[in-house]
């Protein structure tokens, strides 16, 4: 068996997991992140990097890396079903990064993934399953499997990054509070044959929601609300359902990404246990309508490496450390969700009247744009 020795060992190399890597290796710290997968998950999920995330990536450095491959949208249009009700403009929002950034989410984590191994090449051990864990009065043991070799690790602190089925919160017993929404969605990349540009359009439409997001390389992302839950679902189907709500053509043959996925809501009933913090997707998941899960865990990153830092400098705050951050990101989590709901909720077929209509007709053609470009930009939280 092979045993190392670490500060800080994070469970996960996803977005969050590797964000948090690279900022302790930046401060000083040793860590190692354990991730099962050999490689990124090439599956398009998160495209939207928010203001508040490229803020963060700004202090440590990496922000021009993301914006030289992303595409910035400063304005989205909302129509009802095929009429144009008015637009959103990030324009105002506060600079330099008054927009949203785009970006398939398996070309994030390889910025990150690299910026992590520039650091420390040794930092991922890629492959590495976590299979049993033991959280000690002043340490964490981990054991994982890599290569049919079983190995552990040693460390003062543990971050459990591992998604929504994390193995580190059932393991410390934390029970994962929430419930399942009826909405379901599929969602394609495109090349892009719309005359949209750089800017993101949403179809508050009878029949359902369509959201269609500008992408690098000329791609677009449509997203498209559902009845029911469609298995596969192929082009075919997705460019059916556009056309028949909105009258537009999407080529086919030009698809290189499709998938259906239905939408959830929990939150870890805390996000600490002993030497042990839950950031991202293990401690809470929002609806992606909005795009908020992945910016969230960033917001729970930067924390719980502040945490770290503070309790590895003074020991005896720990637990108190460690419950403010449980505390504070719960609730960070708590107003993200809500605000995916209300997103959700406007795209149903049950909000799709006259005085929804009204209202967001009023606010979307006066200064109360302003809010919902907050809004729509985490700010607030
Ligand atoms: C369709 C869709 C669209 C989305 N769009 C957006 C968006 O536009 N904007 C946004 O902000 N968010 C979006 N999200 C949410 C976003 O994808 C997640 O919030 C984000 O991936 C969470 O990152 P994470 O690092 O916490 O977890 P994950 O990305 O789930 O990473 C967890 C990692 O842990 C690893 N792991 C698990 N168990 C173990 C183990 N036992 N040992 C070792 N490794 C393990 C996994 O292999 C994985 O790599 C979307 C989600 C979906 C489904």
């Amino acid at each position: 068996m092979i045993s190392r020795d670490e500060d800080i060992v994070i469970i996960g190399g996803g977005p969050v997991g590797l964000y948090i890597a690279g900022r302790l290796l930046q401060l000083g710290y040793s860590c190692k992140v354990l991730e099962k997968n050999k490689s990124i998950n090439p599956h398009s999920r998160s495209l939207g990097i928010h203001p508040i995330s490229l803020e963060l990536f700004e202090k440590a450095g990496i922000a021009q890396k993301f914006i030289d491959e992303g595409v910035k949208i400063r304005r989205g249009y909302a129509f009802w079903n095929r009429n144009r009700m008015g637009e959103i403009s990030f324009e105002k929002t506060p600079k330099p990064f008054n927009y949203i950034l785009a970006l398939p989410q398996s070309r994030t984590e390889r910025i990150l993934q690299e910026w992590v191994l520039g650091l420390n090449s040794e930092a991922i051990l890629r492959g590495a399953e976590v299979k049993s864990m033991q959280n000690g009065e002043e340490s964490v043991a981990v054991r994982y499997e890599m290569d049919g070799v079983h190995a552990s690790v040693n460390s003062r602190h543990m971050i459990g990054c591992d998604g929504i089925n994390s193995f580190v919160r059932m393991d410390l017993g934390i029970p994962f509070d929430g419930k399942q929404y009826p909405d379901t969605y599929i969602m394609g990349d495109f090349l892009d044959n719309t005359d949209f540009g750089e800017d993101a359009a949403v179809y508050l439409h009878e029949e359902g929601l369509i959201e269609s997001f500008p992408l690098p390389g000329g791609m677009r992302r449509w997203v498209v609300k559902t009845d029911r839950r469609m298995e596969n679902p192929d082009a075919e189907q997705l460019g059916k359902l556009i056309h028949d709500r909105l009258g537009h053509s999407l080529n086919t043959m030009d698809n290189v990404m499709m998938s259906s996925f239905g939408v959830q809501h929990f939150l870890a009933r805390q996000m600490t246990k002993g030497n042990v913090l839950l950031a991202g997707d293990a401690a809470h998941v929002v609806s992606p309508i909005g795009g908020q899960g992945m910016n969230l865990g960033w917001l729970d990153a930067e924390a719980a490496v502040q945490t770290i830092v503070q309790s590895l400098k003074n020991p005896a705050n720990q637990s108190g450390l460690f419950l403010l951050y449980s505390k504070k990101q719960r609730r960070v989590a708590k107003k993200a969700a809500k605000r995916a709901e209300l997103n959700m909720w406007l795209g149903r077929k049950e909000s799709s009247n006259l005085p929804v209509k009204w209202a967001l007709s009023m606010i979307l053609n006066t200064p109360l744009s302003g809010l919902l470009a907050k809004m729509f930009t985490m700010r607030g939280l």
